[in-house]
């Protein structure tokens, strides 16, 4: 359980269990700030709850799995459960296995949950309720937050349902985003992390609408977002750190890159290429497959050195034969990517992929992970250990306790570090004054596969 805490007495209390990526956990935060303008308070346990939320992950079969057990325990500790999120699509699995379910209602579905837990727990009528304007409920820490700029998708990979679960690509208002962005700063938040399904294809639906902001007509679209982004203002006219997740190299990828050597932008892109091989790509039918990516990644660190290119690539898709995974492996020694995770293929149900001839036995999928996950642990632990000497700029994400010497660790992360998924710095004998979300200088001392090591050299980032 994951909430913040806090009521009135009689204030009926609300508890949240959030599965899943980025994208539904913004979800969350959203449902709970409208449930709490509604006069709801949150629980942060079950036992003081007077409904329990349950926002599912349905993705893969393994996910699915996770949600069915996240709803049993809701049920056993405390009975009345609402479930949404993507698996809600499946309400006939839910129920069949957890009969005691008040109600269901799909990913996306904000109305539809806000009007379950109004009908399961009536809010109590009371006059404090929506006197004093609130925050948005935020799940992340205070300094970093994810900013959700569309919703669904235009594409039908063959691996993903996400466009049956989540609909056709839906942007937001490009002032609405802004002003979401400037609220969160302006409540301490240092670092925005950009989501999507397709983060490059933003405002494709909208023809790009153009809004008024600042006396500026930005356009809903990639550029002009990143552009605004990096002249919002954490203090001393400088711009939060900005990644951008999901993008796919489309040609106006590039318009961003300069933006990043110029400082406006974090020099961070998660770009999920999934895979190399053509063959491969084009059964995914992957979009943006194009065969000049090796050029424009080159292209790109010409313009910013310091740029990191994370990115996903599933092992043994369906067809994919020796060659294909050879193509792989040539390709990811070529792109020289910082950061790598990898998935063996699994199909979820539903999806176009499960219908492809060829499956790749599963002893061959281990064999092609592993071999994989070689090649790149070799490739990131070559990229971080050229770093030990340097000084970088460090988000601080945790301080901890001092030892028997008296010495203080903290944990934080550098530009090239996306919270959860990425690599993490340690840092040893810092000032006790030191807090999360603050941003210092830190000298490499040390790198491991994935993670660094140093001390602090000056206070500002
Ligand atoms: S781009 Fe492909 S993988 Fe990503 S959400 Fe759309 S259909 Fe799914």
């Amino acid at each position: 359980m994951n909430t913040p805490a806090t009521s009135l007495p009689d204030q009926k209390r609300v508890g949240m269990v959030s599965l899943g990526c980025p994208k539904a956990l913004v979800d969350s935060e959203r449902i709970l700030t409208r449930l709490r303008a509604d006069g709801y308070a949150m629980s942060p346990d079950y036992a003081g709850a007077d409904v329990v939320l349950v926002n599912t992950c349905g993705f893969l079969d393994s996910a699915k799995e996770e949600s069915l057990a996240a709803i049993g325990e809701a049920i056993a500790e405390n009975g009345r459960v609402i479930v949404t999120g993507c698996m809600g699509d499946e309400a006939e699995a839910i129920r069949a296995a957890h009969p005691s379910v008040l109600a269901v209602t799909g990913a996306h579905q904000y109305e539809q949950v806000v009007e379950a837990v109004h009908t399961h727990a009536p809010p109590s009528q009371g006059p404090y309720v929506d006197l004093i304007p609130q925050p948005d409920i935020k799940l992340t820490p205070r300094h970093y937050s994810y900013l959700k700029i569309s919703e669904g998708c235009n594409h039908s990979c063959a691996f993903c349902i996400i466009p049956q679960l989540r609909g056709k690509l839906a942007s937001r208002r490009i002032d609405a985003v802004l002003r979401e962005a400037e609220k969160l700063v302006a409540a301490g938040t240092r670092e925005l992390l950009v989501i999507s399904q397709d983060t490059s294809a933003y405002g494709v639906d909208t023809r790009h609408e153009t809004r008024s902001w600042k006396g500026r007509e930005p356009r809903a679209h990639m550029t002009d977002l990143a552009r605004e982004l990096g002249q919002l203002d954490i203090g001393n006219g400088t711009p939060p750190w900005v990644r951008l997740h999901y993008v796919y190299p489309y040609p106006h990828v590039d318009q961003v890159i300069p933006l990043m050597a110029e400082g406006l932008l974090t020099p961070y892109l998660d770009i999920p290429f999934q895979h190399a091989a053509p063959s491969v790509l084009k059964r995914m039918k992957r979009p943006a497959n194009e065969a000049k990516v090796l050029a424009r990644l080159k292209d790109w660190r010409a313009i910013c050195p310091d740029l990191t290119i994370r990115s996903s690539f599933v092992v043994g898709f369906p067809g994919e034969t020796e060659d294909d995974f050879a193509y792989l492996i040539d390709w990811l020694e070529e792109a020289q990517l910082d950061r790598v995770g990898a998935f063996r293929f699994e199909p979820v149900e539903g999806a176009a992929a499960n219908a492809l001839p060829d499956p790749v036995p599963e002893e061959v999928k281990e064999e092609r992970y592993a071999r994989l996950m070689e090649v790149t642990e070799r490739i990131s632990a070559a990229k971080l250990e050229a770093k030990v000497g340097r000084t970088l700029p460090v988000i601080i994400d945790e301080v901890g306790e001092a030892d028997e010497d008296g010495d203080i660790g903290a944990t934080g992360r550098s530009q090239a570090d996306a919270p959860e998924i990425d690599g993490a710095v340690y840092l040893r004998n810092v000032p006790e004054t030191l807090a999360p979300g603050d941003i210092v200088s830190v000298e490499v001392e040390d790198a491991d596969a994935h993670d660094l090591f140093g001390a602090i050299v000056s206070a500002k980032g």
